[in-house]
């Protein structure tokens, strides 16, 4: 049945993959084939051209994408991402997994996802921001805080928020800053949001070293990606009293068996633009990062990073996955024969959301949360979750992983409220 509505995209892409392990949910939780039909495609996917005014005064014509893939649990939700590559089916897999990072992690609400396609560090300030309205006013009638909600990803953030929620704000006339999520403090944001990816991702992290009985203080991590979730994870760890022994950004990586000083590590990227030079350090390429040795490997930048190439160099006891897609079906089957405990991206990169939820929650209400609230409810979330999914699969797939079992695990849930809802 997976197979064949997966014969309609590209062979090895990301939502054939996607549609294959919800495929496989179906199987496995014996779910009427109904689910599969309602889960396969997203209800509605709407491309847009957003014309913008360059700083040089020529009209440039941009491609904007909003995928909504599936409302039971709640209003649609989830980024919108700038960047070059983005393409239809590649925001069609990002909303499937919105919607079931949503149902995994408990938070009401359904998927979807946007972007634009450009690269965002060519455009100026202000061309950023007239992409930004121009992406409002082009979408405005299907986006709303009752019944889509974006938020930041890659290359968007508080600001481009910002800007998001004033223009819709002017479209309908009344403050209506709930629309979007992620936004700075001053317009409605929620304080924790910047690093609440991160932040699960550590809480994920810390449940894994604990059921694998590995002492978190002084567990060694390797971090690929240095920004808003990879940079953000290496000083929370550090925190934690873990050994950031490796980091990288697009350019390449830094590496000290002794533990780097995340904060200083940081403060270089932010001071030079990169991780190059940073002292006491030695320079190692993407693909000796991803086989250093160590306790955790957390990906933390783009999609297909771990292939049937190298997940067989692997030196990791747990892979937590702080981006979305980082590794290919055929990684993750490498993995679990390798028996290297596997975080799924649904899961471990789920605090993203869930504080966004919190963030429409207490704009709804007008009210503010201070941090200890909003990270001890995060944390409240994603040790559920995690226990949930860790249960699910030693009761029922023992013989698959942490994947398999988060993937049905939210997909039981979704076909319970579309029972419910009359969907089936
Ligand atoms: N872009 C983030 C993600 O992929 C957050 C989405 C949101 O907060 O709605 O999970």
């Amino acid at each position: 049945m997976a197979k064949k509505v997966a014969e309609t995209c590209s062979e090895g892409s990301t939502l054939r993959a996607t549609l294959n392990l919800i495929g496989e949910s179906v199987e496995l939780l014996r779910l009427s084939p109904a689910v599969y039909e309602c889960l396969k495609v997203p209800m509605r996917f709407v491309e847009v051209s957003i014309p913008v005014e360059m700083d040089d005064g020529k009209m440039k014509v941009f491609t904007g994408y909003r995928s909504q893939h599936n409302n039971v649990l709640g209003p649609f939700k989830g980024g919108i991402r700038f960047h070059p590559d983005s393409n239809p089916d590649e925001v069609k897999a990002l909303s499937m997994w919105m919607t079931l990072k949503c149902s995994l992690v408990g938070v009401p609400f359904g998927g979807g996802k946007g972007a634009v396609v450009c690269d965002s560090r060519k455009l100026s300030l202000k061309e950023k921001e007239r992409v930004s309205r121009g992406y409002v006013r082009a979408m405005g009638e299907i986006l709303g805080p009752e019944t889509d909600i974006p938020a930041p990803d890659l290359y968007t953030d508080a600001q481009v928020m910002a800007w998001m929620a004033d223009e819709y704000t002017h479209i309908k006339q009344k403050p209506s800053f709930g629309v979007v999520t992620g936004k700075p403090l001053p317009v409605g944001g929620c304080v924790g949001r910047e690093e609440a990816t991160s932040r699960g991702c550590v809480i994920a992290l810390q449940q894994a070293l604990a059921v694998l009985d590995i002492p978190l203080e002084g567990a060694r991590v390797v971090i690929q990606g240095a920004g808003n979730v990879g940079g953000y994870s290496a000083l929370l760890l550090e925190e934690e009293g873990c050994k950031v022994i490796a980091i990288s950004d697009s350019r390449g990586g830094i590496y000290n068996p002794a533990g780097l000083d995340a904060q200083a590590v940081m403060a270089h990227k932010k001071k030079t633009g990169s991780l190059e030079c940073f002292p006491g350090a030695e320079p190692v390429t993407n693909r000796e990062l991803l086989q250093l040795e160590c306790e955790v490997l957390l990906p933390a930048a783009l999609e297909n990073q771990l292939t049937a190439d190298n997940a067989g160099q692997v030196r990791a006891r747990v892979v937590v996955e702080g981006a979305n897609g980082p590794t290919t079906p055929e990684a993750d089957r490498i993995f679990h024969e390798r028996n290297i405990l596997m975080v799924p991206d649904i899961l471990a990169n789920s605090g993203g959301v869930t504080v966004s939820y919190f963030e429409w929650v207490q704009n709804n209400y007008g009210f503010r949360w201070d941090a200890a609230t909003v990270n001890q409810r995060l944390n409240d979330k994603i040790v559920e979750a995690f226990r949930a999914v860790y249960q699910f699969n030693r009761e029922h797939c023992p013989n698959a992983g942490m994947r398999t079992a988060a993937y049905a695990y939210a997909i039981q849930r979704l076909a319970e409220a579309m029972h419910y809802r009359g969907w089936l």
